[in-house]
């Protein structure tokens, strides 16, 4: 349920209804507006019977939302939510910001000579894992500690903000300190934990889609990080597991306008776990934009042939400036711009 206040309501007002939702056994989320706030009621698994609220000073609307994912879902906010990580937009449909950088950090001159690269051409952030969750345990598990402080040498070369992946608490931990945005892969998209501890930290979370989850389940997943206080979710769709073996996963583009449609959450496209092979990613990303995606996350490498992780879906840097030079021109027939780092 959500109840919205008159935009003259006073404080005392706002806290008399939080006190009522309190008293009825569940918890108020207030949601300070531009023009008035609207108080969340948090907690219920069924129809909130709102006789108590009817009729208090201040109360202009009660508004039973019917979606399970209330924070994340469009009844609670109308407007598009803005996700900002440094001069870097995520969502309010006018910038295309685009995120790349190689599936794991494996050295210095690897990240480094990366981000400056791409904070000349086009790019929004670095992306990089410190911490990788591997299928086989006998592969490349990541560089750890010594990976994050590689990314930050990284940013502060290049000026881009860097996204990385936490797997557990003790990798959150340790990017929380480092990192201006933290993403919880496909592999962890359900773990619940993980959610909530995300959600407890002040960092933007980029949350990808799980290969066997529905839609509703990524929004469910995002509305734990949202319940625990963290407003700062970027959604990711990277492609689902089918019968179709044509690629790496199917990337799901009917999620892109269902999601808007339900949520106010940014949506990126990560076009290179999805195809799996690096000559076929240009069209998926031209695709995906144009779908009406809000920020492309791409894997670019100096050298994809020595790659340590996903090496064939990796784009050399000049695949990488043909992708966006192709992207801007897609956003621009959108009426959309590519964000660009000022120089
Ligand atoms: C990644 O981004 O490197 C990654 C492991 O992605 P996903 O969780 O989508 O497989
Ligand atoms: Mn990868």
């Amino acid at each position: 349920m959500l109840i919205v206040m008159r935009n003259d309501a006073s404080n005392e007002q706002i806290e008399n209804i939080e006190k009522i939702i309190k008293d009825m056994g569940f918890t108020p989320h207030p949601m300070p507006g531009s023009q008035r706030t609207a108080i969340c009621v948090l907690g219920n698994e069924k129809r909130v019977d709102s006789t108590p609220i009817e009729g208090q000073p201040g109360v202009i609307e009660i508004i039973h939302v019917s979606q399970p994912y209330k924070l994340v879902g469009r009844e609670f906010r109308q407007n598009d939510s803005v996700v900002e990580i440094g001069p870097v937009k995520f969502g309010g449909g006018n910038d295309i910001a685009i995120i790349a950088g190689p599936c794991a950090v494996e050295n210095r001159e690897q990240i480094v000579s990366t981000a400056v690269f791409l904070a000349g051409n086009g790019t929004g952030m670095l992306r990089g894992g410190a911490f990788k969750p591997r299928t086989s345990p006998y592969a490349f598990q990541g560089l750890g500690k010594e990976g994050l402080e590689l990314l930050a040498a990284a940013r502060e070369a290049s000026g881009l903000p860097f996204v990385t992946e936490v797997i557990d608490e003790m990798s959150l931990e340790l990017c929380v300190e480092y990192a201006d945005m933290l993403q919880i892969g496909a592999r962890n998209m359900q773990n619940f934990s993980l959610l909530k501890m995300a959600g407890q930290t002040n960092k933007p979370v980029m949350l990808k889609r799980g290969m066997s989850a529905t839609v509703k389940d990524l929004l469910m997943s995002a509305e734990y990080i949202m319940s625990e206080g963290n407003e700062k979710v970027v959604l990711c769709e990277r492609g689902i597991r089918t019968f179709s073996d044509a690629s790496r996963n199917t990337l799901d583009l009917c999620a892109i306008p269902f999601i808007k449609s339900q949520s106010h959450l940014p949506v990126i496209v990560d076009p290179s776990h999805a195809m799996g092979v690096w000559d076929m990613i240009i069209p998926i990303a031209r695709a995906a934009v144009a779908a009406g995606a809000d920020g492309l996350m791409v894997e670019v490498h100096p050298n994809p042939r020595e790659a340590r992780s996903d090496g064939p879906q990796s784009l050399t840097f000049d695949v990488y400036a043909k992708l966006v030079a192709e992207i801007k021109a897609i956003a621009a027939a959108m009426g959309k711009n590519i964000f660009e780092l000022k120089k």
